[in-house]
């Protein structure tokens, strides 16, 4: 068996005709007309008319920031929107199943359940690689999912790139990608790969080195085939008019959003640096994310006295292979001095 995406495709979905607005036939052509088509209210404020369903204008900056066409990205409401599509076109109700490697996201889990497909769990290696063996040995011809998070969120590490091309080369369904912090990253990116694997999938989000998780903004960057998929069953105005202008301009002038990401990095080696001093931290595993995840000796009561002490960190000792584990965001350099102060009072 090969990679055939219409295969892979949900039978309703592949017999769906997109919601087409009238506007959407004429915007393209670029010349000046009176639109009384959709109700709207005539008075210019900047929000009222219906945003461009897609996105023409950001999409093609961000095409041109990685070297991709249009066709190649979908853009949603926070990426948590484009993997429910991701879902919603691939995978049947009752019928079909995903694989995730706990520990990781916990959204792909919930997404399976609103969306009534089993969730098969295989755990990561003591060292939080993929254990590809035992993944292909999961899957079956229901298997219409991978998702993986890389850097992953939890633990913080890349997953090796032999690993995921060894999976994307055995693996006829879709192998999503989640690079959510791959701006904390010195490991390459997957975007310029989508062009070697059809079935490859890489998500990406405004949510955090760019600093802007209240926008909602996530993207979805894979073969023009599967773009053309979640485009027939997105909503037509998913992403609003302000988060598109706001998104457009961040993107031509990023200077900003870099220099933030280097004091971050720069705040992230300080920290780890730091929390080595503290008695009860008994690890700090390598990161290459915006965050940290430590070891320590009660998990539990560290988490319920740092949050005494007015700091809010996550406790993901609930998660396979995480016993005892904390994790802490890389704050600013006062948020962080603070966080370092409330450890060592304890
Ligand atoms: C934070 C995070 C996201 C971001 O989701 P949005 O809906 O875009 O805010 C996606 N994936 C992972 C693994 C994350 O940790």
């Amino acid at each position: 068996m090969t990679f055939n995406l219409n295969n892979l495709v949900r039978e309703n979905v592949r017999k769906l005709k997109p919601y087409s607005s009238a506007r959407d036939e004429y915007i393209a052509d670029g010349s000046k007309k009176i639109f009384l088509d959709a109700n709207e209210s005539p008075y210019v404020n900047g929000i009222n008319r219906y945003p461009d369903p897609q996105q023409r204008s950001l999409k093609s900056v961000l095409a041109k920031r990685y070297s991709l066409t249009e066709a190649n990205i979908l853009l949603g409401n926070g990426s948590d929107e484009i993997l429910d599509l991701i879902f919603r076109a691939f995978c049947e109700p009752l019928e079909d199943n995903i694989i995730t490697v706990p520990p990781t996201y916990g959204m792909y889990k919930v997404l399976a359940g609103i969306n009534a497909i089993e969730n098969r769990e295989v755990l990561l290696t003591l060292d939080f690689e993929l254990d590809v063996e035992q993944i292909l040995e999961s899957i079956d011809a229901n298997t219409k999912l991978v998702f993986l998070c890389s850097p992953n969120n939890p633990t913080g590490n890349s997953f090796s790139i032999a690993h995921i091309t060894q999976l994307l080369n055995n693996f006829h369904g879709l192998v999503v990608v989640d690079e959510a912090y791959i701006d904390f990253s010195g490991k390459k990116s997957w975007l310029p790969k989508l062009n070697e694997h059809e079935n490859l999938i890489v998500t990406r989000t405004f949510s955090k080195a760019y600093g802007m998780a209240g926008l909602r903004l996530g993207v979805c960057y894979a073969s023009e085939g599967v773009i053309t998929v979640l485009n027939r069953i997105k909503p037509p105005y998913n992403v609003n008019e302000l988060t598109q202008k706001r998104a457009f301009s961040m993107i031509k002038d990023l200077g900003l959003v870099e220099e933030q990401i280097s004091e971050i990095l720069k705040q992230r080696k300080d920290l780890v640096a730091q929390l080595g001093q503290i008695g009860f931290i008994e690890k700090i595993y390598p990161t290459d994310a915006n965050f940290i995840l430590v070891k320590v000796d009660n998990a539990d009561e560290r988490y319920r006295q740092i949050l005494d002490r007015g700091v809010v960190v996550r406790n993901r000792s609930a998660q396979p292979l995480c016993e005892n584990t904390l994790r802490f965001t890389v704050g600013n350099p006062q948020e962080n001095k603070t966080l370092l102060e409330v450890l060592k009072s304890l």
